[in-house]
């Protein structure tokens, strides 16, 4: 089987239903373009499919088994959507179908890419800004 098969409708639906419910939570909004979303929700459903979890598709892990069994942080919602309101896979954006980046690190790619990038939702997500802020605390 390789990374490519054609996921379950379970999966999918599964991935759908989530990717929705999520973005009420955060107050995020889709990609204007829906390939964009179609594509992301895919391989994630591929990796529910393939590794029991929903791994980001948009990194590179060298053994994506490893990756899973050694940490939580790449299951979506990620550790960075939950800390900074940060998707670079563009499925949780503005309604202009940007990343929001502003509570990110000045440092990080994401605010090299696509500038600060302002939250519309500011009352919603960042379930996990407490280890952001930590995080700034000990920088
Ligand atoms: S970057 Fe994070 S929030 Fe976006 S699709 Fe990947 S795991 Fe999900």
């Amino acid at each position: 089987m390789t990374s490519q098969t054609q996921p379950s409708e379970k999966s999918m639906k599964r991935m759908r239903n989530y990717v929705e419910k999520y973005r009420q939570k955060s107050g995020t909004s889709a990609h204007p373009n829906r390939e964009v979303t179609d594509a992301v929700v895919l391989g994630l459903a591929q990796n529910v499919d393939a590794l029991g979890r929903p791994l980001c598709p948009c990194n590179y892990y060298p053994d994506k088994q490893a990756e899973v069994d050694a940490s939580r942080r790449w299951f979506c919602a990620c550790d960075e959507m939950k800390q900074y309101k940060y998707c670079h896979c563009l499925l949780f954006v503005t309604p202009e179908g940007k990343p929001i980046t502003e509570y990110l690190p000045e440092d990080h790619e994401g605010r090299q890419i696509y500038g600060r990038v302002k939250d519309p939702t500011p009352d919603k997500g960042r379930e996990a800004r407490h280890r952001a802020e930590s995080t700034e605390r000990t920088v």
